[in-house]
């Protein structure tokens, strides 16, 4: 039997997550006397909707901030400025027991299954305990019977319930941490990372596991990775971030064919060409990303950017809409809503 959902009636006009101006800094201490002398800037001001039924995925390299920003999204971490609405419920200003309800609907599957499973409970208590606690499951028998369905959703047998993690390979780990975040019949689950540490034959089939689950039980994700190959599989949008700044925002299709950002198109310059015997002209940006201590001034892409001009060190770039739905940052698209080639240089030698 289900709990009573103190939730209000989804407004079907609202995005079920709506994120505004999300910022995360982490103090940096130092000092007997823990004086501050910094902050890491892992996020700062980042801005999507993901609607119902809807994936999204969040890409850049290691170190942009896309796993700090989904943990802020679910509150694992307090943001430090910025909105998270939730079916409508702006989740910092929800009172506890909405916001207890809400989390349930938020759940996330980690990158490593192994260490965000507790080695010293058995599938069955991993899985069951929550749907007790979150009172879908009234019985110890009755959480019992659900795992073993669970189990079987997964692609486990439902007989594997008794065992514990290290008795599974890493393959079959993640699919007992999908298991987990679907216990609670959740809306939303960010997958931060959730195969890359897997071969990839498994890869694929975790992936598709994951799709298959979207469809049955009508999910919605925020993907969190570096790999394009898994954005162009299962994304509906993208979410481009560089230094704990969006660079862009569009549909995985105008990405992919039509990419505005100069970073964005330095990323999908790695991607193989969909047709075999095609190669595409790689960007090998200069330098390494930055520190997020003390990230460049102006457009934080500058130090790298084969395009920049002299206002992109001493400006920060507004967010442009180039196109309905499609966003970029970059100086480039001030009053200018064509696409840019970095392989064809700035137009005018830029603006
Ligand atoms: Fe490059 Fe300037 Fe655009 Fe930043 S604002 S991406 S540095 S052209």
């Amino acid at each position: 039997m289900s709990a009573p959902d103190p939730l209000d009636p989804l407004d079907p006009s609202a995005p079920l997550l709506r994120v505004e101006g999300l910022v995360k800094h982490f103090p940096i201490f130092k000092g007997f006397f823990r004086r501050q002398v910094g902050s890491v800037r892992a996020v700062d001001g980042l801005s999507f909707d993901l609607a119902r039924g809807q994936t999204v995925a969040m890409v850049g390299e290691s170190g942009c901030g896309k796993t700090t920003a989904g943990r802020a999204i679910l509150r694992l971490v307090e943001p430090d400025a910025g909105h998270v609405y939730f079916r409508g419920h702006d989740l910092p200003a929800a009172p506890p027991e909405t916001l207890r309800a809400l989390r349930r609907h938020m759940q996330i599957i980690f990158q490593d299954p192994f260490s965000s499973l507790n080695p010293r409970q058995t599938i069955a208590q991993i899985v069951g305990r929550p749907l007790q606690l979150h009172g879908l499951a009234a019985t110890e028998a009755e959480a019992e019977a659900q795992v073993k369905t669970l189990m079987e959703k997964v692609g486990l047998q439902a007989s594997y319930s008794t065992r514990y993690p290290h008795e599974f390979s890493g393959g079959q780990r993640q699919r007992i941490g999908i298991a987990r975040a679907v216990a609670l019949r959740p809306d939303f689950i960010v997958c931060d990372e959730a195969v890359s540490a897997l071969d990839v034959s498994v890869q694929a089939q975790v992936l598709n596991l994951l799709l298959d689950l979207k469809e049955e039980l009508g999910l919605s994700y925020l993907f969190i990775t570096h790999d394009l190959g898994v954005v162009k599989h299962l994304a509906d949008e993208v979410v481009v971030l560089y230094l704990g700044q969006l660079c862009e925002r569009t549909t995985t299709k105008a990405l992919f064919s039509a990419p505005r950002h100069p970073y964005t198109q330095a990323l999908l310059s790695a991607v193989p060409h969909p047709e075999p015997g095609r190669a595409r002209k790689r960007v090998i940006l200069r330098g390494d990303v930055p520190s997020p201590i003390a990230p460049p001034s102006g457009c934080r892409f500058h130090t790298r950017c084969p395009l920049a001009h002299p206002r992109c060190a001493a400006e920060a770039p507004a967010e442009h809409t180039v196109a309905p739905g499609h966003v970029v940052r970059c100086h480039l698209y001030d009053g200018n809503s064509a696409p840019v080639d970095i392989l064809a240089g700035a137009p005018n030698g830029g603006r």
